[in-house]
Protein backbone atom coordinates (compact mmCIF):
# COMPACT_ATOMS: atom_id res chain seq x y z
CA UNK A 1 0.00 0.00 0.00
CA UNK A 2 1.12 3.87 -0.63
CA UNK A 3 -0.02 7.14 0.10
CA UNK A 4 -1.37 9.09 -2.65
CA UNK A 5 -1.63 12.86 -3.26
CA UNK A 6 -4.80 14.79 -2.06
CA UNK A 7 -5.70 16.58 -5.03
CA UNK A 8 -6.90 19.75 -3.63
CA UNK A 9 -9.42 23.05 -5.00
CA UNK A 10 -8.29 24.53 -7.89
CA UNK A 11 -7.05 20.89 -9.68
CA UNK A 12 -9.68 20.42 -12.60
CA UNK A 13 -9.53 16.80 -12.09
CA UNK A 14 -11.95 17.45 -9.17
CA UNK A 15 -14.22 19.13 -11.64
CA UNK A 16 -14.45 15.96 -14.15
CA UNK A 17 -17.09 13.59 -14.00
CA UNK A 18 -15.66 9.79 -13.33
CA UNK A 19 -16.37 6.62 -15.43
CA UNK A 20 -18.01 3.54 -14.47
CA UNK A 21 -15.68 0.83 -13.19
CA UNK A 22 -16.63 -2.85 -15.51
CA UNK A 23 -14.52 -4.75 -14.35
CA UNK A 24 -12.22 -5.14 -10.98
CA UNK A 25 -8.35 -5.51 -11.72
CA UNK A 26 -5.59 -5.93 -9.69
CA UNK A 27 -4.77 -2.28 -9.54
CA UNK A 28 -8.14 -1.30 -9.02
CA UNK A 29 -7.75 -2.98 -5.50
CA UNK A 30 -4.49 -1.33 -4.83
CA UNK A 31 -6.12 2.27 -5.33
CA UNK A 32 -9.00 1.20 -2.89
CA UNK A 33 -6.41 -0.03 -0.31
CA UNK A 34 -4.34 3.38 -1.16
CA UNK A 35 -7.65 5.79 -0.66
CA UNK A 36 -8.21 4.06 2.41
CA UNK A 37 -4.90 4.34 3.70
CA UNK A 38 -4.85 7.62 2.70
CA UNK A 39 -7.78 8.67 4.01
CA UNK A 40 -6.93 7.46 7.39
CA UNK A 41 -3.88 8.84 6.94
CA UNK A 42 -5.28 12.14 6.66
CA UNK A 43 -8.09 11.55 9.04
CA UNK A 44 -10.56 11.57 7.03
CA UNK A 45 -13.84 10.00 6.70
CA UNK A 46 -14.18 9.73 3.27
CA UNK A 47 -12.48 9.85 0.16
CA UNK A 48 -13.11 9.64 -3.56
CA UNK A 49 -11.24 8.73 -6.74
CA UNK A 50 -11.06 11.59 -8.00
CA UNK A 51 -9.41 13.22 -4.99
CA UNK A 52 -6.70 11.09 -5.72
CA UNK A 53 -6.27 11.78 -9.42
CA UNK A 54 -8.28 8.76 -10.61
CA UNK A 55 -11.37 9.18 -12.37
CA UNK A 56 -13.47 6.19 -11.76
CA UNK A 57 -16.66 5.44 -9.69
CA UNK A 58 -14.97 4.55 -6.14
CA UNK A 59 -15.34 5.67 -2.78
CA UNK A 60 -14.17 4.92 0.50
CA UNK A 61 -15.96 5.90 3.88
CA UNK A 62 -15.53 5.22 7.64
CA UNK A 63 -17.47 7.25 10.05
CA UNK A 64 -16.37 5.17 13.12
CA UNK A 65 -13.97 5.76 15.61
CA UNK A 66 -12.43 2.60 15.72
CA UNK A 67 -11.36 2.83 12.06
CA UNK A 68 -11.74 -0.21 11.18
CA UNK A 69 -14.73 -0.70 9.39
CA UNK A 70 -14.78 1.10 6.10
CA UNK A 71 -17.26 1.06 3.24
CA UNK A 72 -16.00 0.63 -0.28
CA UNK A 73 -18.57 1.94 -2.72
CA UNK A 74 -18.27 1.27 -6.66
CA UNK A 75 -20.46 2.97 -9.40
CA UNK A 76 -23.15 4.14 -6.33
CA UNK A 77 -26.26 5.01 -7.54
CA UNK A 78 -28.88 6.92 -5.10
CA UNK A 79 -31.72 5.33 -4.83
CA UNK A 80 -33.65 7.54 -2.31
CA UNK A 81 -32.75 10.40 -0.57
CA UNK A 82 -35.00 11.90 2.85
CA UNK A 83 -35.05 14.13 5.64
CA UNK A 84 -32.68 17.28 6.17
CA UNK A 85 -29.71 17.86 7.99
CA UNK A 86 -27.85 21.27 8.45
CA UNK A 87 -24.37 21.42 9.56
CA UNK A 88 -20.45 21.79 9.25
CA UNK A 89 -18.85 20.11 6.30
CA UNK A 90 -15.11 19.88 5.12
CA UNK A 91 -13.42 18.07 2.59
CA UNK A 92 -9.64 16.46 2.13
CA UNK A 93 -9.11 18.72 -1.13
CA UNK A 94 -10.07 21.85 0.65
CA UNK A 95 -7.94 21.28 3.95
CA UNK A 96 -8.38 23.34 6.93
CA UNK A 97 -11.45 24.35 6.08
CA UNK A 98 -15.49 23.91 6.46
CA UNK A 99 -18.94 25.27 5.73
CA UNK A 100 -22.41 24.85 6.19
CA UNK A 101 -24.32 22.25 4.32
CA UNK A 102 -27.40 21.06 3.96
CA UNK A 103 -27.86 17.74 3.09
CA UNK A 104 -30.79 14.87 3.20
CA UNK A 105 -30.30 12.69 6.40
CA UNK A 106 -31.07 9.81 5.32
CA UNK A 107 -29.74 7.90 2.07
CA UNK A 108 -30.19 4.76 0.56
CA UNK A 109 -27.46 3.70 -2.11
CA UNK A 110 -26.78 0.80 -4.78
CA UNK A 111 -23.78 0.02 -5.18
CA UNK A 112 -20.81 -3.00 -5.75
CA UNK A 113 -18.19 -3.68 -3.21
CA UNK A 114 -14.29 -4.59 -3.56
CA UNK A 115 -15.61 -7.79 -5.35
CA UNK A 116 -17.78 -6.33 -7.67
CA UNK A 117 -21.06 -8.12 -5.56
CA UNK A 118 -23.98 -5.61 -5.91
CA UNK A 119 -25.28 -4.56 -2.35
CA UNK A 120 -27.30 -1.89 -0.38
CA UNK A 121 -27.06 0.39 1.95
CA UNK A 122 -28.93 3.03 4.35
CA UNK A 123 -27.30 5.47 5.74
CA UNK A 124 -28.40 8.44 8.37
CA UNK A 125 -26.76 11.41 10.00
CA UNK A 126 -22.92 11.60 9.18
CA UNK A 127 -23.12 7.86 7.60
CA UNK A 128 -25.51 9.89 5.07
CA UNK A 129 -23.76 12.89 4.87
CA UNK A 130 -20.49 11.41 4.09
CA UNK A 131 -22.46 9.58 1.19
CA UNK A 132 -23.46 12.50 -0.47
CA UNK A 133 -20.47 14.65 -0.32
CA UNK A 134 -18.80 11.66 -1.85
CA UNK A 135 -21.20 10.31 -4.66
CA UNK A 136 -20.89 14.24 -5.61
CA UNK A 137 -17.40 14.11 -6.47
CA UNK A 138 -17.89 11.49 -8.99
CA UNK A 139 -19.75 14.28 -10.90
CA UNK A 140 -17.17 16.30 -10.27
CA UNK A 141 -19.02 18.59 -7.49
CA UNK A 142 -17.54 20.23 -4.72
CA UNK A 143 -18.93 20.58 -1.32
CA UNK A 144 -17.93 24.71 -1.52
CA UNK A 145 -20.40 25.02 -4.42
CA UNK A 146 -23.28 24.00 -1.79
CA UNK A 147 -21.75 25.88 1.21
CA UNK A 148 -24.26 28.15 3.04
CA UNK A 149 -22.45 31.67 3.80
CA UNK A 150 -18.66 31.70 3.59
CA UNK A 151 -16.13 29.08 4.18
CA UNK A 152 -14.68 29.29 7.94
CA UNK A 153 -11.38 27.74 9.08
CA UNK A 154 -11.81 24.15 10.10
CA UNK A 155 -12.59 23.13 13.94
CA UNK A 156 -13.43 19.48 13.72
CA UNK A 157 -11.96 16.42 11.81
CA UNK A 158 -14.85 15.61 9.70
CA UNK A 159 -12.97 15.94 6.13
CA UNK A 160 -14.23 13.97 3.11
ZN1 LIG B 1 -14.51 15.82 -0.39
Amino acid sequence: MALRTIRTLGDEILEKKCRDVTEMKPRLHELINDMLETMYDAQGVGLAAPQVGVLKKIVVIDVTEEGDDPLVLINPEILELSGEQTGQEGCLSVPGKAGIVTRADYVKVQAFDAAMYEFIVEGEGLLARAIQHEVDHLSGILYVTKVEGELITATQETEE
